[in-house]
């Protein structure tokens, strides 16, 4: 899509800060982090919204969340300590999905927010 600037940063026209990147996915830092760790993972294929996905994306959905787990142990959030009862880590996904969802960039992407508390932007 031309005018997508998701598009433009899977295609490297815009830079950004890269984490991890396949034929299919891109990961990169949100230019406002709302959480002391937050990361953009994108299809590189133009999806404008989550609401426009079918049976057919299936596979590709379920890549990108599968690579939650490796993208929180390499930030160092993951969540840890539970059989301990001392339990600590943990981060936040979100998917916003059109106007009444709040999205801004229509190109699909999943939030990955995590880190101390405090954050910034989210509750
Ligand atoms: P949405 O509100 O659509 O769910 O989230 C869009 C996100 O993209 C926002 O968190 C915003 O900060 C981020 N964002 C918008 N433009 C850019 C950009 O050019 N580069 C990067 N890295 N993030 C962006
Ligand atoms: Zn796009």
């Amino acid at each position: 899509m031309a005018d997508c600037i998701f598009c433009k940063i899977a295609n490297k026209e815009l830079p950004s800060t890269v984490v991890y990147e396949n034929e299919r996915i891109m990961v990169f830092r949100d230019i406002h982090p709302a959480a002391p760790t937050h990361l953009l993972i994108i299809p590189k294929r133009h999806i404008p919204t989550l609401s426009h996905c079918t049976g057919g994306d299936a596979s590709l959905l379920g890549e990108m969340m599968a690579l939650i787990p490796e993208l929180a142990k390499q930030e160092g959030i993951q969540v840890e300590g539970l059989e301990s009862s001392a339990a600590k880590g943990g981060f936040r996904v979100v998917v916003n999905a059109g106007p009444d969802g709040h999205q801004d960039v229509y190109h699909l992407h999943i939030h990955l927010m995590g880190g101390p508390r405090p954050w910034k932007g989210a509750n």
